[in-house]
């Protein structure tokens, strides 16, 4: 059995950090894993910034809330969904995941989890594992399952390292041009057509 394993954001939906700098007015909020490629650096930095401006769980929940998938990203995961399953391997977190899940007919997703005290201050957060996209595309094959798998960042070189198939979608040109050997695709009718190449 073949299935398919997607980044979130950046790949179906925009770029959360990026929208909340926008919305309170944070500029150091907008940095991803596209400029800081270790993720507990990135992390520890955005959780000083929210402890700093005494921003809450619930002051980034309202901001998501106001989020719509890319276009198009909807239509293109239900055409996926209707030829194989979809798993989005994601480290983003549970709590901010909803509202986009739902606006995407509940695909399923594996993420991280936020820690959070009784004041709905962000405390920490808990990784499933060290590594997990990869480490879940190793899971799959271990289970029989041959792997597609597409994302946009830094946080997503090992997973599409480690897939029977990988793509970089909508990537940055610096990460483009340091892994020549990785095919990129801008647009969702093009990811489809890696897709279906990919099961037929
Ligand atoms: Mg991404």
């Amino acid at each position: 059995m073949k299935l398919v394993c997607l980044d979130l954001e950046g790949v179906l939906i925009p770029e959360i950090w990026i929208n909340v700098a926008e919305k309170t007015g944070i500029e150091e909020l907008k940095l991803t894993t596209r400029d800081i490629p270790d993720y507990d650096v990135l992390m520890n930095k955005r959780l000083g910034i929210l402890k700093e401006h005494n921003l809450k769980l619930r002051d980034i929940q309202e901001v998501i809330a106001t989020m719509e998938p890319l276009a198009g990203a909807y239509e293109f995961s239900m055409a996926l969904r209707s030829r194989t399953q979809l798993i989005i391997l994601s480290d983003t977190f549970d709590q901010f995941a909803s509202p986009m899940m739902k606006k995407l007919d509940w695909p399923t997703l594996f993420c991280n989890t936020l820690i959070v005290d009784d004041q709905d201050r962000i405390t920490g957060y808990k990784l499933r594992q060290k590594d997990g996209k990869r480490r879940a595309i190793e899971a799959f094959h271990s289970n029989g399952l041959s792997t597609l798998a597409a994302g946009d960042s830094y946080n997503d070189l090992t997973m599409i390292q480690t897939a029977h198939k990988g793509l970089f979608f909508r990537a940055p040109d610096s990460i483009k041009k340091e892994n020549p050997e990785i095919q990129a695709v801008e647009e969702y009718k093009d990811l489809l057509a890696a897709v279906n190449e990919f099961l037929d």
